[in-house]
């Protein structure tokens, strides 16, 4: 199987560290909002490459931060008047609910930032006794021009990056030697959290996080770490600097970008007005079209969001769960295949090989999904009434197996009925009765999980959906 190589800047053959098994860090978003639909695209890209390897056999550790100290976060809880961790630990619930939604899998580890400040420090350390970084009053920097390797995978020149960046000088790294130089560890400001640290009461930079997370729970050397396309310079490429310098060996072996999300072919950017919320989306579609949209283009090519592309998502999807839902309902014989649909059989292994020789190829999910297409034209031929239950088997097991590598779900989620709401409510009450609390916070959750609020009034328990 090959995959581009973003270090490289060429598809190769992916060959593991250790033979069926595959380390794999993603960076994880800053969690101070709600997200928009350029963080999904990474979560349902690499969701979908975990899947798949698992596929070929490899036990894949995923490994997907949150970063749940920065200065939008500081700065959003200053507004509302809550801590940073109050925050944080609100906007990790509301992803970890649109992941869900999104049928993106939790990472076998999702660390936070604030819960490993103390590997951070230690790789710090490291770093000044090794002489790539220093501390001025408080400030630790890492010297960027003395990591022999910096620049190899933006494809950045170091003079250059002092050449154009002489000029300007950040606030509160007036410290600096060098402009491409840049921060680990800084001291607190007034209100903001802090940790102790040897050089001040303060709180990491960005890069060094993902640094010590990805070491924590993966190891000095992994296998593929990913992000977005934005992420490579500086966040990916000072990720190296700091590894490999206090590590002592190669990082990530496969770099792993995905592209921009555009919306009706520009940028989003809050000042453009065009910021888009997953859950916004969500009102209006499915949250499997979304998905499937995501999917429709390789993960490497620009994506443009527009009404009229997830018009055409919205029915593709339903062509393709139109033809699984007859398949379920359809009468199959019990009987070996006759001549013919042994043809049919066959022709459905060759869609698999077509399926698994595009995602081969770096993932090519869109290719992959073309497959899908041409396979349900097939089936919807084919396959009807009185056909022998090998085939009938054969075709639906095939559209799951291949849906669920693309995370496409083939039973429909059906609309939850008040009966049911009122029944739950209505046990919980009971337990509330006996005192049996665990019992009636169980209900509550599972009412949550469902999209149901409950509201306890004098009146008693009034609920909405959310
Ligand atoms: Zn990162």
């Amino acid at each position: 199987m090959k995959i581009f190589n973003t270090l490289t800047r060429k598809k190769e053959e992916f060959v593991p560290i250790n033979p069926g098994e595959i380390k794999m860090y993603v960076c994880g978003p800053t969690v101070y909002n709600l997200i928009h639909i350029g963080n999904a695209r990474p979560m349902i890209v690499f969701d979908t490459v975990r899947r798949y390897f698992e596929y070929k056999g490899y036990k894949v550790n995923y490994v997907s931060n949150f970063t749940d100290v920065d200065d939008k976060i500081i700065k959003r809880a200053t507004e509302e008047n809550v801590s940073s961790s109050e925050v944080s630990e609100k906007y990790i619930a509301e992803v970890k609910k649109d992941m869900a939604s999104l049928n993106v899998r939790e990472a076998t580890t999702h660390p936070k930032a604030t819960e490993e400040i103390n590997g951070m420090i230690d790789m710090i350390n490291t770093l000044i006794d090794a002489g790539f970084a220093y501390d001025v009053d408080g400030t630790v920097y890492y010297e960027a021009g003395k990591f022999k390797g910096y620049g190899k995978l933006s494809g950045k020149n170091i003079d250059e990056l002092e050449a154009g960046h002489r000029e300007i000088k950040v606030t509160g790294e007036e410290g600096k030697k060098h402009s491409s130089d840049f921060v680990l560890w800084k001291p607190k400001k007034e209100g903001e959290p802090s940790w102790k640290s040897p050089w001040c009461d303060g709180r990491p930079g960005w890069h060094i996080e993902c640094s010590v997370m990805a070491k924590r729970y993966l190891g000095d050397e992994i296998d593929i770490h990913a992000g977005g396309v934005d992420l490579i310079f500086p966040h990916h490429e000072n990720e190296i600097a700091q590894s490999e310098a206090a590590n002592g060996k190669p990082f990530a072996r496969y770099w792993m970008h995905n592209a921009f999300l555009n919306i009706d072919g520009e940028k989003m950017a809050k000042s453009a007005g065009n910021f888009l919320l997953v859950r916004d989306i969500l009102k209006q579609y499915d949250p499997q079209v979304l998905r499937f949209f995501m999917l429709s283009a390789h993960y490497r090519s620009p994506l443009n969001f527009s009404e009229e592309l997830m018009e055409s998502s919205k029915n593709g999807l339903e062509r393709i769960l139109n033809s699984y839902d007859r398949l379920t309902e359809i009468s199959y014989e019990g009987r070996p295949l006759n001549e013919e649909e042994q043809k049919i059989f066959d022709a459905i292994n060759g869609y698999i090989e077509r399926f698994e020789a595009a995602m081969d190829d770096d993932i090519n999910t869109a290719d992959a999904i073309s497959v899908i297409f041409e396979l349900i034209k097939l089936l919807n031929i084919n396959v009807k009434d009185g056909v022998s239950d090998i085939l009938g088997e054969k075709a639906i097991e095939t559209l799951d197996t291949l849906l669920d590598l693309l995370g496409i779900k083939t039973v429909r989620e059906k609309e939850i009925l008040d009966e049911e709401i009122e029944k739950l409510i209505m046990e919980r009450n009971e337990a509330r009765k006996a005192k049996d609390f665990k019992k009636a916070d169980e209900i509550r959750d599972k009412l949550q999980d469902m999209g149901i609020s409950l509201l306890d009034t004098r009146d008693g328990v009034k609920w909405k959906r959310t």
